[in-house]
Protein backbone atom coordinates (compact mmCIF):
# COMPACT_ATOMS: atom_id res chain seq x y z
CA UNK A 1 0.00 0.00 0.00
CA UNK A 2 1.53 3.30 -0.60
CA UNK A 3 2.78 5.77 1.74
CA UNK A 4 2.32 9.05 -0.21
CA UNK A 5 0.96 11.79 1.61
CA UNK A 6 0.44 15.27 -0.31
CA UNK A 7 2.90 17.98 0.19
CA UNK A 8 1.82 19.81 3.21
CA UNK A 9 -0.68 22.56 2.87
CA UNK A 10 -3.57 24.87 4.51
CA UNK A 11 -6.85 23.72 2.97
CA UNK A 12 -8.00 21.94 6.36
CA UNK A 13 -6.52 24.67 8.04
CA UNK A 14 -9.21 26.04 11.00
CA UNK A 15 -11.41 22.81 10.08
CA UNK A 16 -12.09 20.25 13.08
CA UNK A 17 -14.00 17.04 12.65
CA UNK A 18 -14.24 13.24 13.90
CA UNK A 19 -12.64 10.59 11.35
CA UNK A 20 -14.48 7.20 12.39
CA UNK A 21 -13.58 3.87 11.85
CA UNK A 22 -9.49 3.49 12.23
CA UNK A 23 -8.55 0.41 12.83
CA UNK A 24 -4.80 0.18 11.84
CA UNK A 25 -2.65 1.84 9.62
CA UNK A 26 -3.72 0.46 6.33
CA UNK A 27 -7.23 1.43 7.31
CA UNK A 28 -9.13 3.73 4.52
CA UNK A 29 -10.53 6.35 7.57
CA UNK A 30 -6.30 6.19 8.50
CA UNK A 31 -5.27 7.01 4.98
CA UNK A 32 -7.84 9.92 4.82
CA UNK A 33 -7.08 11.14 8.63
CA UNK A 34 -2.67 11.94 7.35
CA UNK A 35 -4.23 13.81 4.58
CA UNK A 36 -6.51 16.25 6.16
CA UNK A 37 -3.93 16.49 8.87
CA UNK A 38 -1.03 17.58 6.65
CA UNK A 39 -3.61 19.79 5.45
CA UNK A 40 -4.02 21.61 8.74
CA UNK A 41 -7.16 19.90 9.87
CA UNK A 42 -7.75 18.80 13.81
CA UNK A 43 -8.85 15.28 14.05
CA UNK A 44 -10.85 13.54 16.69
CA UNK A 45 -10.69 9.89 15.81
CA UNK A 46 -13.40 7.63 17.37
CA UNK A 47 -12.53 4.20 18.58
CA UNK A 48 -14.81 1.19 18.99
CA UNK A 49 -13.68 -0.22 22.45
CA UNK A 50 -10.21 -0.09 24.33
CA UNK A 51 -8.48 -2.69 22.69
CA UNK A 52 -9.05 -1.10 19.56
CA UNK A 53 -8.11 2.43 21.55
CA UNK A 54 -4.52 1.52 22.27
CA UNK A 55 -4.27 0.18 18.94
CA UNK A 56 -4.58 3.16 17.37
CA UNK A 57 -3.51 5.57 19.75
CA UNK A 58 0.28 5.72 18.09
CA UNK A 59 -1.31 6.09 14.99
CA UNK A 60 -2.93 9.07 16.81
CA UNK A 61 0.07 10.58 18.48
CA UNK A 62 2.28 10.49 15.11
CA UNK A 63 0.08 13.15 13.12
CA UNK A 64 0.81 16.40 13.67
CA UNK A 65 -2.38 17.80 15.55
CA UNK A 66 -3.21 17.13 19.36
CA UNK A 67 -3.95 13.37 19.58
CA UNK A 68 -8.02 13.29 20.82
CA UNK A 69 -9.58 10.24 20.61
CA UNK A 70 -13.71 9.28 21.63
CA UNK A 71 -15.23 5.98 22.48
CA UNK A 72 -18.32 5.61 20.04
CA UNK A 73 -19.91 1.96 19.28
CA UNK A 74 -22.32 2.67 16.67
CA UNK A 75 -24.85 0.29 17.55
CA UNK A 76 -24.70 1.87 21.24
CA UNK A 77 -26.82 5.10 21.97
CA UNK A 78 -25.19 6.03 24.72
CA UNK A 79 -22.01 5.45 23.61
CA UNK A 80 -22.40 8.02 20.34
CA UNK A 81 -24.20 10.24 22.94
CA UNK A 82 -20.80 10.48 24.86
CA UNK A 83 -18.83 10.47 21.77
CA UNK A 84 -20.74 13.72 20.62
CA UNK A 85 -20.74 15.38 23.76
CA UNK A 86 -16.98 14.86 24.31
CA UNK A 87 -17.02 17.20 20.51
CA UNK A 88 -18.72 19.49 21.54
CA UNK A 89 -17.38 20.14 25.49
CA UNK A 90 -13.92 20.44 23.52
CA UNK A 91 -14.53 22.24 20.10
CA UNK A 92 -18.31 23.10 20.53
CA UNK A 93 -18.34 23.15 16.61
CA UNK A 94 -16.93 20.86 13.51
CA UNK A 95 -16.28 21.10 10.46
CA UNK A 96 -16.68 17.34 8.83
CA UNK A 97 -17.37 14.06 9.10
CA UNK A 98 -15.45 10.89 7.92
CA UNK A 99 -17.49 7.90 8.04
CA UNK A 100 -15.94 4.70 6.91
CA UNK A 101 -17.84 2.05 9.55
CA UNK A 102 -18.98 -1.35 8.01
CA UNK A 103 -19.41 -5.02 9.32
CA UNK A 104 -21.24 -8.06 8.40
CA UNK A 105 -20.86 -11.60 9.74
CA UNK A 106 -18.38 -14.00 8.01
CA UNK A 107 -21.35 -16.65 7.36
CA UNK A 108 -22.89 -13.77 5.37
CA UNK A 109 -20.11 -13.03 3.08
CA UNK A 110 -19.91 -15.65 1.37
CA UNK A 111 -21.95 -18.15 -1.14
CA UNK A 112 -24.99 -17.60 -1.89
CA UNK A 113 -26.79 -14.54 -0.90
CA UNK A 114 -30.29 -16.04 -0.74
CA UNK A 115 -29.54 -18.35 1.46
CA UNK A 116 -27.12 -17.30 3.83
CA UNK A 117 -28.49 -13.44 4.42
CA UNK A 118 -30.30 -14.35 7.99
CA UNK A 119 -33.11 -11.56 9.50
CA UNK A 120 -30.39 -11.07 11.75
CA UNK A 121 -27.06 -10.81 9.82
CA UNK A 122 -29.25 -8.31 7.51
CA UNK A 123 -30.55 -6.31 11.07
CA UNK A 124 -26.75 -5.84 12.26
CA UNK A 125 -25.30 -5.27 8.34
CA UNK A 126 -27.72 -2.37 7.97
CA UNK A 127 -27.25 -0.96 11.30
CA UNK A 128 -24.10 -0.89 11.55
CA UNK A 129 -23.11 -0.10 8.05
CA UNK A 130 -25.45 2.39 7.16
CA UNK A 131 -28.20 3.21 9.85
CA UNK A 132 -24.50 4.53 11.45
CA UNK A 133 -24.14 7.23 8.72
CA UNK A 134 -27.66 8.83 9.41
CA UNK A 135 -26.99 8.82 12.99
CA UNK A 136 -23.69 10.15 13.17
CA UNK A 137 -24.65 12.38 10.52
CA UNK A 138 -27.60 13.64 12.55
CA UNK A 139 -26.08 14.20 15.52
CA UNK A 140 -22.13 15.78 13.30
CA UNK A 141 -25.21 18.32 11.60
CA UNK A 142 -25.94 19.87 15.27
CA UNK A 143 -22.45 20.98 15.64
CA UNK A 144 -22.13 22.17 12.16
CA UNK A 145 -23.92 25.41 12.54
CA UNK A 146 -21.61 27.48 9.84
CA UNK A 147 -21.88 24.51 7.18
CA UNK A 148 -19.39 21.26 6.47
CA UNK A 149 -18.86 18.14 4.82
CA UNK A 150 -19.52 14.49 5.64
CA UNK A 151 -18.08 11.87 3.51
CA UNK A 152 -19.23 8.19 3.91
CA UNK A 153 -17.05 5.10 2.07
CA UNK A 154 -19.00 2.82 -0.03
CA UNK A 155 -18.13 0.01 -2.84
CA UNK A 156 -19.48 -0.85 -6.29
CA UNK A 157 -21.43 -4.21 -4.55
CA UNK A 158 -24.26 -1.67 -4.01
CA UNK A 159 -24.89 -1.07 -7.61
CA UNK A 160 -23.97 -4.35 -9.35
CA UNK A 161 -23.36 -8.29 -8.09
CA UNK A 162 -20.27 -8.70 -6.67
CA UNK A 163 -19.49 -12.53 -5.56
CA UNK A 164 -19.51 -13.04 -1.62
CA UNK A 165 -20.52 -9.08 -0.74
CA UNK A 166 -24.06 -10.24 -0.17
CA UNK A 167 -25.37 -8.08 2.34
CA UNK A 168 -23.36 -5.87 2.33
CA UNK A 169 -23.63 -4.67 -1.21
CA UNK A 170 -27.47 -4.35 0.41
CA UNK A 171 -25.91 -2.07 2.79
CA UNK A 172 -24.39 -0.13 0.60
CA UNK A 173 -27.04 0.44 -1.33
CA UNK A 174 -28.85 1.73 1.56
CA UNK A 175 -26.04 3.77 2.71
CA UNK A 176 -25.67 5.46 -0.69
CA UNK A 177 -29.56 5.96 -0.97
CA UNK A 178 -29.46 7.90 2.90
CA UNK A 179 -26.45 9.78 1.44
CA UNK A 180 -28.89 11.58 -1.47
CA UNK A 181 -31.59 12.28 1.16
CA UNK A 182 -29.10 13.35 4.02
CA UNK A 183 -27.60 16.03 1.53
CA UNK A 184 -31.37 17.13 0.47
CA UNK A 185 -31.85 17.92 3.94
CA UNK A 186 -28.44 19.34 5.04
CA UNK A 187 -27.90 20.79 2.06
CA UNK A 188 -30.24 24.18 3.17
CA UNK A 189 -27.97 24.76 6.09
CA UNK A 190 -24.62 24.50 4.00
CA UNK A 191 -23.49 21.08 4.97
CA UNK A 192 -22.90 18.75 2.02
CA UNK A 193 -23.07 15.03 1.94
CA UNK A 194 -21.59 12.74 -0.22
CA UNK A 195 -19.92 8.97 -0.10
CA UNK A 196 -16.57 7.82 -1.89
CA UNK A 197 -17.01 4.41 -4.00
CA UNK A 198 -13.41 2.81 -3.37
CA UNK A 199 -12.23 0.19 -5.22
CA UNK A 200 -10.77 -3.18 -3.55
CA UNK A 201 -7.92 -1.96 -1.10
CA UNK A 202 -6.34 -4.57 1.65
CA UNK A 203 -7.30 -3.88 4.76
CA UNK A 204 -8.91 -5.75 7.93
CA UNK A 205 -12.62 -5.07 6.13
CA UNK A 206 -11.24 -6.79 3.29
CA UNK A 207 -10.07 -9.76 4.56
CA UNK A 208 -13.35 -10.72 6.26
CA UNK A 209 -14.68 -10.53 2.48
CA UNK A 210 -14.66 -14.65 1.34
CA UNK A 211 -12.50 -14.31 -2.28
CA UNK A 212 -11.04 -10.49 -1.56
CA UNK A 213 -7.82 -11.93 -3.55
CA UNK A 214 -9.69 -12.65 -6.41
CA UNK A 215 -11.79 -9.55 -5.94
CA UNK A 216 -8.37 -7.42 -6.41
CA UNK A 217 -6.87 -9.09 -9.01
CA UNK A 218 -10.14 -8.58 -10.84
CA UNK A 219 -10.41 -4.76 -10.07
CA UNK A 220 -6.99 -4.22 -10.97
CA UNK A 221 -6.82 -6.77 -14.11
CA UNK A 222 -10.40 -5.23 -15.75
CA UNK A 223 -9.91 -1.57 -14.87
CA UNK A 224 -9.23 1.28 -16.95
CA UNK A 225 -5.97 1.69 -15.79
CA UNK A 226 -5.10 -1.97 -14.94
CA UNK A 227 -3.86 -0.84 -11.44
CA UNK A 228 -4.93 -1.25 -7.95
CA UNK A 229 -6.93 1.56 -6.30
CA UNK A 230 -4.49 3.74 -4.51
CA UNK A 231 -5.14 5.40 -0.89
CA UNK A 232 -3.54 8.61 -2.13
CA UNK A 233 -6.32 8.82 -4.84
CA UNK A 234 -9.28 7.56 -2.27
CA UNK A 235 -7.54 9.93 0.61
CA UNK A 236 -7.27 12.80 -2.05
CA UNK A 237 -10.99 12.17 -3.12
CA UNK A 238 -11.54 12.62 0.22
CA UNK A 239 -10.04 15.56 0.77
CA UNK A 240 -11.50 17.37 -2.13
CA UNK A 241 -14.77 16.56 -0.85
CA UNK A 242 -14.49 18.06 2.91
CA UNK A 243 -12.31 20.69 1.98
CA UNK A 244 -13.84 23.96 -0.03
CA UNK A 245 -12.63 22.71 -3.18
CA UNK A 246 -15.53 20.32 -2.85
CA UNK A 247 -18.20 23.41 -2.76
CA UNK A 248 -21.51 22.66 -4.91
CA UNK A 249 -20.89 18.86 -4.58
CA UNK A 250 -23.41 16.76 -2.61
CA UNK A 251 -25.70 14.33 -2.54
CA UNK A 252 -23.21 12.58 -5.14
CA UNK A 253 -21.49 8.88 -5.00
CA UNK A 254 -17.93 9.69 -6.30
CA UNK A 255 -16.00 6.63 -8.02
CA UNK A 256 -12.16 6.45 -6.85
CA UNK A 257 -11.26 2.94 -8.74
CA UNK A 258 -9.15 2.87 -11.34
CA UNK A 259 -12.24 3.28 -14.00
CA UNK A 260 -13.50 -0.15 -13.05
CA UNK A 261 -17.10 0.81 -12.14
CA UNK A 262 -17.59 1.75 -15.93
CA UNK A 263 -16.24 -1.31 -17.63
CA UNK A 264 -18.25 -3.91 -18.73
CA UNK A 265 -16.64 -6.25 -20.79
CA UNK A 266 -12.60 -7.06 -19.96
CA UNK A 267 -10.03 -6.78 -23.08
CA UNK A 268 -10.56 -9.12 -25.28
CA UNK A 269 -8.39 -10.81 -28.04
CA UNK A 270 -9.32 -10.26 -31.45
CA UNK A 271 -10.09 -13.22 -32.85
P1 LIG B 1 -11.13 -1.42 8.40
O1 LIG B 1 -9.77 -0.87 8.53
O2 LIG B 1 -11.39 -2.79 8.94
O3 LIG B 1 -12.18 -0.38 8.99
C1 LIG B 1 -13.52 -0.74 9.34
C2 LIG B 1 -13.84 -0.03 10.62
O4 LIG B 1 -15.23 -0.20 11.01
C3 LIG B 1 -13.00 -0.54 11.78
O5 LIG B 1 -12.37 0.54 12.43
C4 LIG B 1 -14.05 -1.20 12.65
O6 LIG B 1 -13.72 -1.25 14.02
C5 LIG B 1 -15.22 -0.28 12.42
N1 LIG B 1 -16.45 -0.81 13.04
C6 LIG B 1 -17.08 -1.98 12.79
N2 LIG B 1 -18.13 -2.12 13.62
C7 LIG B 1 -18.17 -1.00 14.41
C8 LIG B 1 -19.02 -0.53 15.47
N3 LIG B 1 -20.07 -1.25 15.91
N4 LIG B 1 -18.76 0.67 16.04
C9 LIG B 1 -17.72 1.41 15.63
N5 LIG B 1 -16.86 1.02 14.65
C10 LIG B 1 -17.10 -0.17 14.05
O7 LIG B 1 -11.52 -1.53 6.83
P2 LIG B 1 -11.67 -0.44 5.67
O8 LIG B 1 -11.57 -1.21 4.42
O9 LIG B 1 -10.79 0.71 5.90
O10 LIG B 1 -13.20 -0.01 5.81
C11 LIG B 1 -13.63 1.33 5.95
C12 LIG B 1 -14.85 1.55 5.06
O11 LIG B 1 -14.46 1.51 3.69
C13 LIG B 1 -15.95 0.52 5.23
O12 LIG B 1 -17.21 1.16 5.16
C14 LIG B 1 -15.76 -0.36 4.01
O13 LIG B 1 -16.93 -1.04 3.63
C15 LIG B 1 -15.37 0.69 3.00
N6 LIG B 1 -14.73 0.21 1.77
C16 LIG B 1 -13.65 -0.61 1.83
C17 LIG B 1 -13.07 -1.05 0.64
C18 LIG B 1 -11.88 -1.98 0.67
O14 LIG B 1 -11.58 -2.59 -0.34
N7 LIG B 1 -11.16 -2.11 1.76
C19 LIG B 1 -13.58 -0.64 -0.60
C20 LIG B 1 -14.68 0.22 -0.61
C21 LIG B 1 -15.24 0.63 0.57
P3 LIG B 1 -13.32 -2.72 14.63
O15 LIG B 1 -12.01 -3.09 14.02
O16 LIG B 1 -13.27 -2.48 16.10
O17 LIG B 1 -14.42 -3.66 14.25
Amino acid sequence: MSDHVFPAGELMKGKRGLVMGVANKNSIAWGIARQLAAQGAEIAFSYQDEALERRVRPLVESLPCEPFMVQADVTDDASMDGCFKALQDKWGTIDFLVHAIAFAGKDELVGSFTENTTREGWRRAMEISAFSFVDAGKRASRLMPNGGAMVTLTYLGSERVVPSYNVMGVAKAALEASTRYMARDLGPHGIRVNALSAGPMRTLAMAGISGGKALMKTGREWSMMKEDTKMEGVAGAALYLLSDLGHSCTGETLHVDAGFHAVAVPDMADE
